[in-house]
This record gives structure tokens, sequence and C-alpha cells, in this order.
């Protein structure tokens, strides 16, 4: 009796229980992520292999893949050829052909005269003679079983040094029977017959070991859907959990608000951002929190909607925060939001990380004590020194660099906040529902007016001469430029390293207002400088004390010069698609045509493509999109996503449908048995509490 006769069997049983593996193999199975038989389950081919053709021996051309089936007339193990072979002759009705195997000593006691074999391969000619050369092959009894070996596609794994695909799907194979009595379905006939789904047993069988390429098709589907589902379920439940949690303030406008806060706007709003603060208007007017993602292409507008919900709370004397993900987009907010509340009696406060011992003290009072109504900084704001007094608002700008982390909340005492996201990285809405799942979409898809379309041109680097004197015929009439670098200084190794080093806007500045525009100012911007010295800068800037002005990234956001028209990114390659598009943004804002320059080789071809996207479109979405195929969903979202695991056979992409569907599903699932009590939604249960732990499921969020 082996083992796994004499033990209850289910999908918790350990892989070296199974037929074919020892210790040395479940090792091996363990690197590559598999303890279980359940796992096991789940370890999908990433292919399956499909016979050629089948072909009569007189028809074979050379170089043609082919399936050939006859009798075997001669058979010799040549042991002294080098190397040394086994050799066969075939007979079919037409003719007969040679097969070779080198080293094929071990293939001696597999056939007799005789037999039936069909073998394939890639027909080769070796002095006048037809053959096939280490062809794969089986015994077959009659043309059916080839018919049926012919429609059967064999599994191939993703395989690790010390195991091979072969290796991995004889265990399969040999377990898969048992494994499967181990699998329960979670949903019932009448909910698969309507979306068209397979038994998840049968679809199990048939990923593994599919009859015909359909089957695997179908299989695909289902185990697709159910890994979606379960995603969305997460989601789901984690919504409903926060939606029953805690209350939040509701927050109504009315018109006087509603004129205060459009006061001090000096433009109109877009109708996009009229029907973008409609949605947020009804969101907050709820006592349930708001939590909705705003979608919008860099300097769409999204930063005025957003302050149109934080004065919202603000003119209901509550407080409101904005995070950003780091200290100097935390800042630019600060500043791009003082343009419009300079002359306000709203109190704010940048609530930096430099900021420490009794001055930070201080603040925290202040914000503890409601005197201060709108708190401007990063992720830092959620550290426990920081208490608010009635925040109602939390403003999260993910920029491009959501997703990366889990997203945190800031809970009030016994209120939550309504919560607001912000990204300037419009995916595709299917993929937003997956990224921000419990997160509503508010899009805004045109830009407000008077920003104009960026000509954009990729050049090598010598031809920088030219682009300067472009430069100085459009500064000479009033225009202005930035220039940008990936690096404040050159590092001791890049100027050790001779070979294209990052041109450093330190030293680029000198060398800008020395030799080339000595007739212009050049002004310098970057990171590392004093926060009020970067105000200054930007200010002077737009007040044109300088007609140049060399930065770093920090320009990426929150600057807002009309009047400059050209942006020159040197060492253009070094920098991501979307930190490009950004930084573009920057310009294209007055009446004024505007030219967007690259420099600098792009070493890699994911970098050339980057830049040559960049030349041909002005379109975030786009954008977004290519760079989503550039990077694949898995980098391009970060790993740890949406927190909800990796998807092993579902590809967000491709199967937009299908998540759509899984999406309704699961939510429906969800508000329906928020807590999986349903005495059908057991299999469910356990499923996802296996999959994301008990929490999930059962304990608290956040
Ligand atoms: P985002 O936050 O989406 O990048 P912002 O809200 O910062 O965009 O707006 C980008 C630029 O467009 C800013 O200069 C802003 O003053 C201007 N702007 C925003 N809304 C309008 C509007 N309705 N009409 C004219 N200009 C606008
Ligand atoms: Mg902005």
């Amino acid at each position: 009796m082996t083992p796994e006769q004499e033990q209850k069997f289910d999908r918790f049983t350990k892989v070296q229980f199974l037929r074919g593996v020892g210790p040395r193999r479940a090792e091996l199975f363990e690197q590559l992520g598999i303890k279980t038989a359940g796992e096991l389950l789940e370890y999908y081919p990433r292919g399956y292999e499909f016979l050629p053709p089948p072909a009569l021996i007189k028809e074979l051309t050379v170089d043609q893949q082919a399936t050939i089936a006859g009798q075997v007339v001669q058979m010799r193990y040549n042991r002294r050829s080098r190397p040394p072979r086994m050799e066969l002759a075939l007979r079919d009705s037409t003719g007969s052909c040679r097969l070779v195997w080198f080293h094929g000593g071990y293939l001696q006691d597999k056939f007799l005269p005789g037999d039936m074999i069909a073998a394939w391969g890639k027909v080769t000619r070796y002095k006048e003679i037809i053959q096939l050369v280490n062809p794969r092959w089986m015994q077959v009894r009659d043309i059916e079983d080839i018919k049926e070996r012919q429609e059967r596609g064999e599994a191939i794994y993703p395989a690790c040094n010390d195991m091979s695909s072969g290796e991995i799907a004889r265990i399969i194979r040999h377990s898969l029977d048992l494994m499967l009595e181990g699998v329960e379905e979670p949903f019932s006939d009448a909910f698969r017959g309507e979306r068209e789904l397979p038994l998840r047993a049968e679809a199990l069988r048939w990923i593994h070991a599919p009859a015909h390429g359909e089957q695997a098709d179908k299989a695909r589907r289902r185990l697709a859907y159910d890994e979606l589902f379960l995603m969305e379920l997460g989601i789901g439940l984690r919504r409903e959990r926060l939606r029953r949690m805690q209350p939040a303030y509701p927050l109504e406008i009315n018109e006087k608000l509603d004129k205060r806060i459009r006061r001090l706007f000096p433009f109109l709003l877009t109708a996009d951002q009229e029907s973008v603060i409609g949605e947020i208007c009804r969101d907050m007017a709820r006592s349930e929190p708001m939590n909705r993602l705003l979608q919008g292409d860099v300097g769409s507008g999204k930063t005025v909607a957003a302050l149109y919900a934080t004065l919202l709370a603000v003119g209901h004397r509550r407080q409101a925060a904005i995070m950003a993900p780091t200290e100097i987009l935390a800042e630019q907010h600060f500043i791009s939001m003082e343009r419009y509340l300079r002359h306000s009696r709203v109190k704010r406060v940048l609530l930096q990380g430099g900021i420490t011992g009794k001055k930070r003290a201080a603040l925290m009072k202040r914000i503890a004590g409601g005197e201060i109504d709108i708190v401007v900084g990063t992720q830092a704001l959620l550290q426990h020194d920081v208490v608010f007094n009635q925040l109602a608002l939390v403003v999260v700008d993910e920029q491009h660099k959501f997703g990366v982390r889990q997203r945190e909340r800031i809970r009030g005492k016994d209120v939550a906040p309504h919560y607001l996201v912000m990204t300037a990285t419009p995916i595709p809405r299917t993929l937003a529902m997956t990224v921000f799942g419990d997160l509503e979409v508010s899009v805004i898809e045109h830009l407000p007016p008077g920003r104009r379309e960026v000509t954009t041109k990729w050049y090598p680097e010598d031809e920088l001469r030219r682009a300067y004197e472009f430069i100085r015929s459009k500064v000479a009439q009033g225009e202005q430029t930035y220039f940008v670098y990936p690096r404040v200084e050159e590092s001791e190794e890049q100027r050790a390293e001779k070979e294209g080093p990052l041109k450093a806007a330190i030293a680029e500045r000198e060398y800008l207002q020395k030799e080339i525009f000595p007739e212009f100012t050049v002004g310098l911007l970057h990171g590392q400088m004093e926060p009020a010295q970067k105000t200054r800068i930007m200010e002077g800037f737009r007040r044109r004390k300088f007609d140049i002005l060399v930065a770093t990234v920090v320009i990426e956001v929150g600057i807002d010069v009309p009047n400059a028209t050209i942006m020159v990114i040197e060492s253009a390659g070094q920098f991501g698609l979307a930190q490009l598009h950004q930084l573009r943004g920057r310009i294209g804002r007055g009446q004024k045509k505007s030219y967007c320059l690259l420099f600098g080789g792009a070493k890699t071809e994911a970098a050339r493509n980057r830049l040559e996207i960049m030349e041909k479109t002005n379109d975030g979405f786009v954008i977004s999109e290519e760079d989503l195929r550039i990077r694949g969903p898995g980098e391009f979202f970060g790993t740890a996503q949406h927190g909800l695991g990796e998807l092993k056979i579902a590809d967000l992409v491709r199967d937009t449908d299908l998540l759509r569907r899984a999406r309704r599903d699961a939510l429906e699932v969800a508000r329906s048995d928020p807590e999986l009590k349903a005495p059908q939604h057991q299999v469910l249960r356990e499923a996802m509490q296996e999959k994301f732990g008990a929490d999930l499921v059962l304990g608290d969020v956040g």
C-alpha cells in the first residue's frame, strides 16, 4: 500500500505522498512554490504541445514538421558510431523512412519489428535518405490512437533546472484523479450554466490533460474566472466592511458655500470638472464615507476638483488632509494650492519631516485643537502623533506612483473621513477597478481650455547645439525654457565611468549660463534645496526673473508657468514613460506652441520604445496603455498591487470581459452576504480564507 491510499487524501496532502515524488522532488517542488496537492493542481501549464499534421512517408518534404505512422521493419543500435545511435526503418503504405536517435541506447528494448508506432518531428535528408532525427514517438494500435493523440495537447510546465516539464507532467498525470477528488465546487449548476463555466474539477482536469485545444480554452476561462472572482470578492468584502464600519460626517453643499468656493478659481470649471464635483458632492453628502478615485491626465484639473472637496469640508468647519507620496510632491501641492487660497482665511499647513521637536509639537497641538483646516503632507500624516480634531476628508494624490503601497487610511476617533484618491495615470477602467477595486471611479477626460498639444521630438546628443539656437530665438521672443536632468550632481561613479555620464543639473546650469546663454538668466531648481528656496525660485521663474530654468524632476508637478514653451529633457532614456509624460505636462499651458525636446541615447529597447511613444502621442491614456504593454501588468502596478495576491492564470489585460463578469458576481455575493455566512457560500469562504488569510473574511480592516 502506498501512503496515498492509507491516508485520507485532500488538497492539503503534502506532494511527497504523491506517486513518483520522493524527498528530492518534494524539495524541488517546494522551490517552485508547491507544497501540497492543492498547489500542484494549480500549477498550470504554460502551453501545450500538439502533434504536427499527419503525413504519408512518400510525401514528406525536407524541413517539414510531420507525424508519420507505420510499422517498424528493422532496427539497429550502432554503438560504435559517434555519437552512438539507434536507427529504425518505418514503413507505411506509401514507402519507408529512417528514424534516428542519437544516444538512443535506451530504446533498444522498446520496439520489435512489426510494432506500430507514430513518430513526429522535423523531416531531414541525409545522403538522399529521408529521415526524422530524434523524433518523439508513441506506440499505437491503429489510426484512432493517433487521431486521439493528435488532438490532445501535451501540457508543458514551467520547469526548473533539476526537474523537467516532462517529469512534472508525469507526476501530475499519475495523481490527477486522486487530486481532483479533493476539489470542491463553489458555484451552483444554475450559476455555472448561465456563465457557461464547466465544473471546477473538470476545468482542472482539462487544463492539465485536455482532449483538445478547445477544452484547454474552456478550462482556462473557468480557472481565470475563479481567480478573478476571488480577487473581486476580497475587494468587495473589504469595501462592505468599510461601508458598515464607521459613519462619516455628511457634508452637504449649498449655494452659498458653492459660490464661496468657486470665487477662488480664476476660471470657469470645465464640464468634466463639474460632473466630477457633482459626484463628489453627492458622495460627501452621505454619512457613508466616500471612497472615490479621481482619474485624469496631468494638468486635466484634478487638483482643482480635489480642492473643491477640501473646501467643502472646511466650509463645514471640519478638517481635511492632503497626502502625497513624497515630500516634494506634498510641497508642490501646497504651493499650487496657495495660488487659490492666497487671499482666503483658510488655515493650512505643510507638515514636513524636517519639522521636529517643539515646533512640531506646537503644530500637532493646533491640528488636534482643530485650529488648522487643511494639513498637507506625506504618508507621515498617518503617524501616531498626528491627531485630528474633526477630520472629514482625506485626499490622497497617488500621481503615477500609485498602487505600489497598500493604501492606508487615516481614521478619525469615531467618524471615518471621506476619501478621495487622485491618479494621473489614466488606466483602463476595468483595470482601475481591480487596482482600486473598492473605489468608485470618476474621470476627467478633457483638458481645460488653453491647453495645447506639445510637439515632441527625440534627438541624438550631438544635435544639442541646434536646440540651443532654437531656444535662443524663442527666449529672445519672450518665451521661457526648462532643462531637465536626471540628477543634481554627477556621482563619483559617473565621473569615473567616462562613457555617457548623466549630466548633472548643477554643472549644466553653470555651463548653460556661461557658455551658451550669457545673454539670458539661467536659474536652478533641485530637490535638495530648502523648501522656501524652491518656492522662491519657482515664483521667480513665473515672474520671469529667469528665462531658463535648469531642474531635476522636482518640477514634475506643481509648477505652472504658461509662458514656458520649451522643455529639454536630457538623458531622457533614463526616465520612465509616466515620468516623461508628467514632465511634459509642465508645458503646453499657454497660448503659444510648445516643444518637448528629448536628448540622449537610449541604451535599451525599452528606453527606445518609451521615447518613440513620447514622440507619437500626447494622450496620457495611450501612454499608460503602452506603458502597461511594455512593462506588463505586474511591474506596471507593482507587485503588491491590490494586496490580494497574484494571478496565476487570469490576465488583466486580456480577460477584461471575464473580469467584468466576475466583478459583478463577486460584488453581488459581498453585498448579499458580507460575512459569507450562508451555507451555499461555505466553499467560497474557505477558499477566501486559504487565499487571503482569515483577516480578510473575518477580521478587522486597516
Ligand atoms: P492636475 O491636478 O490634474 O494635474 P490641475 O488641477 O493642477 O491639474 O490643473 C492644471 C492647470 O490647469 C492649472 O494651471 C490650473 O490652474 C488649470 N486649470 C484647471 N482647471 C481649469 C479650468 N476649468 N479652466 C482653465 N484652467 C484650468
Ligand atoms: Mg496637479
